[in-house]
């Protein structure tokens, strides 16, 4: 078995749903504390499935960790549960603090005591991977080249910095304590589930009950975009081959500036459900003021991922959008 954390959320979710998707794969066990962001609806269809054993709960819940662990006897943790919204973050950064760095703090510390008392062999194998963000890397201008694993981390906002001391304790649990660790930093998700306000189904869902379609600053925030179900490939590959210790980039070689985004979305809701007056979707764009901390531009070299992986990170920015819109 493995356990999951935040398996309730939008890539945890997606995560579990993949992992099972194939009818021999070992089961999960997913601790959610069901916040805001998690939807144990996204998990309806595995109601029968019994590999997967759904259990409401911190992180921060050491008791119910260590229990968690004693009785399943998981051979790896992934640990996706986190406060993950960056404005969020701006005007509440209290719990960012407390769920993904003592959460973090937390789980590191049951995954030591529960690994350090596995026979020898099962020590070897066990992995605590931990799922990070590009945005502890902090901003690059438009032209320069993408992050690197090796570039040192600049955290901008409250969510960055508590991703980023996140990422320090995992490193420090493995270089102090020897407990195989591995980090991904990705760049932006999209796909099902998404909750809806983030960008991608915001726009979609504003569009058309007709608000409008509020764009930071001048809307050339360049970010990369992955599509959840090549991170969901990229956490399998690394969970099963990478090295512990080691940190990995997973992007999704799809650059696209936020306005551009928001225009490609508009374009499609114009041709699939046109508006009553005629006039195109993006004529409810707006223009505010950007938030503090805003990043200019984010692109990741996943210098680390080889071979089929890389190949596999596919662009179908549009293909979703599409499936979407028209899903809605
Ligand atoms: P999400 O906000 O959709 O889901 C987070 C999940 O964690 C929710 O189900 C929530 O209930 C659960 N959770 C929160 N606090 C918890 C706690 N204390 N104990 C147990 N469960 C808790 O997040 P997401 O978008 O699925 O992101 C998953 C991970 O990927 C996060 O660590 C995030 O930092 C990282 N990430 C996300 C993106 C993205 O584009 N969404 C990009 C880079 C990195």
């Amino acid at each position: 078995m493995i356990l999951v954390t935040g398996g309730a959320g939008f890539i945890g979710g997606n995560f579990v749903l993949d992992w099972l998707k194939e009818p021999k794969t070992e089961g999960i066990i997913n601790l959610d504390k069901l916040t805001y962001a998690g939807n144990l609806a996204t998990l309806d269809s595995l109601k029968s499935d019994s590999r997967h054993v759904f259990v409401h709960g911190d992180i921060c819940d050491q008791e119910l960790v260590t229990r968690l662990l004693r009785e399943y006897q998981p051979r790896a943790i992934v640990n996706f549960a986190a406060e993950s919204h960056v404005d969020r973050s701006i005007h509440g950064p209290a719990e960012f603090v407390q769920t993904n760095i003592m959460g973090t703090f937390h789980l590191l510390e049951c995954a030591r005591a529960y690994w350090k008392d596995l026979p020898e062999s099962q020590q070897k194998n066990f992995r605590f991977h931990h799922v990070s963000t590009d945005e502890v890397f902090g901003s690059l201008s438009v032209e320069a080249p993408a992050f690197t694993e090796t570039h040192s981390y600049e955290p901008n906002s409250p969510y960055s910095a508590s991703k980023a001391a996140s990422d320090h304790l995992v490193r420090a649990w493995f270089h102090t304590y020897g407990l195989p660790v591995l980090t991904s930093n990705c760049s932006n998700n999209y796909g099902p589930y998404h909750f809806p306000e983030k960008l991608i189904p915001l726009v979609i869902l504003s569009a058309i009950n007709g608000k409008s379609l509020p764009i930071y600053g001048d809307g050339q925030q360049v970010r990369d975009w992955l599509y959840v179900g090549d991170h969901c490939s990229a956490i399998h590959e690394v969970l099963a081959n990478g090295k512990p210790g080691e940190t990995y980039n997973i992007g999704g070689w799809n650059e696209k500036a936020n306005i551009d985004v928001v225009k490609t979305i508009c374009q499609i809701l114009d041709g699939l459900r046109p508006r009553a007056d005629g006039k195109s979707y993006a004529e409810q764009i707006t223009f505010v003021k950007d938030r503090q901390g805003t990043i200019v531009a984010m692109r990741l070299m996943p210098a680390r991922l080889h071979g089929s992986l890389v190949g596999n990170l596919r662009k179908r920015l549009i293909a979703v959008f599409k499936k979407r819109c028209s899903g809605i």
